[in-house]
This record gives structure tokens, C-alpha cells and sequence, in this order.
């Protein structure tokens, strides 16, 4: 995960080690490497260019305090800076609904059927929980099936409607069986488009009225990189999300959308996605992934 920018960061932090001390000159040629790394990263310029300002100004203020040296200073200050990009704290989702309802959206190929039964899959073996998954794509029956095989593996329940062409509506009598058949959670899986589109948004704002849910969590392929930031800030318009899923960070993924989505939409990210597989997720913790980027 994000190989590139662990190198460059590295790099650029390893060459203020050798000094002796902090000086003006040498944190401004770090901080410049640093805000190139993150850009290749496809972070946002004016996100990497805030937080390198911020490393610079906390770097040359504690030069005195510590007794640090420049390059253990320097890994802390970006170490810090890092997790409050992404938030500071871990959020969790609410589960307080009876039962408690989570939307999902995004793009088509995003991994959202996928995470839909990756979610259902987590809730029941580590919350405990009763999970209904709800299929909402009435475009493609290709994706029923899927979210369907999903569910047998996991032993979650499938809520389909054959024939139904209207997602408010199946997604509201799915609620309505989950209350009459004991599921304290239910997911509702939507359709989602190659691009954004008037209809597809329409679509999914309209089951966000019908039911209500108690999260609503925006799936987003971290590949993309600053489409992924672009594609977070319509569905965020659109929807006032609660959370952001971040998938396929088992791939090549550069990083950016994980350092970028928080400070443009200023919503958490909750989970990460990180493989095929139904155990592939990890509940997102910033400090965790503040870690992994500095290696
Ligand atoms: P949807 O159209 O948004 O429902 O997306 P899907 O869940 O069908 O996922 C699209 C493709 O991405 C499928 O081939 C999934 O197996 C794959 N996929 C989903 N999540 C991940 C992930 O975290 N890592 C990897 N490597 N592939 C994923």
C-alpha cells in the first residue's frame, strides 16, 4: 500500500536525519520534498501545501524544546500532521436504529456489492448483529445474483424483489420485513453509474428519503485518485453522507484519496477495503494508516 509515497517520504525525511541541527534552510528543502511526494501521490495541492506549511511552522517553533533529533522531530511533526488529515480519531458507524439502517452508495465497479456483504459479514462475527442484506439494482439483475452468492457465503440473508423497478420501494418493504423477522441491521445496496449522472443521483436521493437511514456510507475505488475527490463531493451534495468507504487499497493505489477525501468533504473515512475476499476490511483507524505511510 501507497509504495511510492513511503519511499519518497523516506527519502525526504532520511536526508534531514544526517543533520546535526534544524535550520531554516534544511526543513525548507525537506518540507519541499514532502509536498512533492504527496502530489505525486495525487493528494491535493492545496491540502499538501497547508499541511507542509504546518510541518514547516511546528518544525522551526520546537526546534529548541526537544531533544529530538531533526529527523525523529520531523517524522513526528509529519507523523502528526498525517492523522489529522485524516481526522484525528477513529468513527464508528451507528447502530442505535431498531432496526438500524445503512445506505450505501457510489460509482458502478466501486466495490459496494462487494463491501455490502463484507459489512454484513463483519457485523454479525464481531458485533454480534443480525444483518438483512437489500439488493436495489434494478438495472442489473447480474448485480442481484452477486450481492445473492455474497449472502450464501456469509449466511446473511438476501432481500430481492423480482421485477420491482423501483428502488424506494423495495428498499422500504425490505425495512419492513427486517422488522417483522428480527434483522437489527439492514444494508441496502443501490445501483450505482459509470459517471455521475441527474437520474442515478435522483435515484439514490429519493431511497435516502423513503428510508431514512440511520448511515448512509459512500463507497469510493481509492484508485481513482483525485476522481475519487470529485466523485466524494457530488455524492456528498447529493446525499450528506456520514462516512466514506475507501476500496481496493490492496492494489497499486497512490494514496491520495486516502490523505485528500477527509479535509475536501470533511466527513471520516470508516472502513477500508483491501482484497476480494469477505474478511478483506479493516475498520479505519488514522493513526494506523499514519503508520503504514511512514513505514
Ligand atoms: P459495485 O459495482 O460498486 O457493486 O462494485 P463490485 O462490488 O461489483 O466490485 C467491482 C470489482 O472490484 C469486483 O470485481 C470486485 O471483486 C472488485 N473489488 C471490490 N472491492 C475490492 C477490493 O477492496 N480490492 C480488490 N482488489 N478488488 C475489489
Amino acid at each position: 500500500m501507497f509504495n511510492s509515497l513511503q519511499d519518497k517520504l523516506d527519502k525526504a525525511l532520511h536526508n534531514i536525519s544526517g543533520r546535526g541541527k534544524i535550520t531554516e534552510i534544511n526543513v525548507a528543502e525537506t518540507v519541499k520534498e514532502i509536498r512533492r511526494a504527496l502530489v505525486d501521490a495525487d493528494v491535493n495541492y492545496k491540502v499538501a501545501k497547508d499541511l507542509t506549511k504546518r510541518v514547516q511552522d511546528k518544525a522551526l517553533g520546537q526546534n529548541v524544546l526537544t531533544s529530538l533529533t531533526p529527523g525523529q522531530l520531523m517524522t513526528k511533526i509529519v507523523h502528526d500532521e498525517l492523522v489529522n488529515l485524516m481526522g484525528g480519531t477513529h468513527e464508528g458507524i451507528n447502530l442505535s436504529g431498531k432496526p438500524s439502517v445503512i445506505l450505501i452508495a457510489g460509482l458502478q465497479g466501486s466495490g459496494k456489492t462487494t463491501f455490502s456483504g463484507k459489512l454484513a459479514n463483519y457485523l454479525k462475527q464481531k458485533r454480534n448483529k443480525k444483518p438483512l442484506l437489500v439488493a436495489c439494482d434494478v438495472y442489473r439483475p447480474a448485480a442481484i445474483d452477486q450481492l445473492k452468492i455474497l449472502g450464501e457465503q456469509t449466511g446473511i440473508p438476501v432481500y430481492s424483489e423480482e421485477g420491482a423497478t423501483n428502488p424506494s420501494a423495495i428498499a422500504e418493504n425490505a425495512v419492513k420485513f427486517a422488522k417483522t423477522n428480527n434483522h437489527d441491521v439492514v444494508i441496502v445496496d443501490t445501483a450505482g453509474r459509470l459517471a455521475i449522472d441527474e437520474q442515478m443521483m435522483n435515484e439514490i436521493k429519493s431511497v435516502h428519503y423513503f428510508i431514512k437511514p440511520d448511515e448512509t456510507l459512500f463507497v469510493v475505488d481509492s484508485m481513482t485518485g483525485q476522481d475519487a475527490v470529485n466523485t466524494a463531493k457530488a455524492f456528498n451534495e447529493a446525499l450528506n453522507f456520514d462516512g466514506v468507504v475507501l476500496t481496493k487499497l490492496d492494489g497499486d493505489t497512490r494514496g491520495g484519496a486516502a490523505l485528500t477525501i477527509r479535509s475536501v468533504v470533511e466527513k471520516p473515512i470508516k472502513f477500508i477495503s483491501t482484497g476480494e475476499k469477505m474478511e478483506a476490511l479493516d475498520v479505519f483507524y488514522p493513526e494506523r494508516m499514519a503508520d503504514r505511510i511512514l513505514g
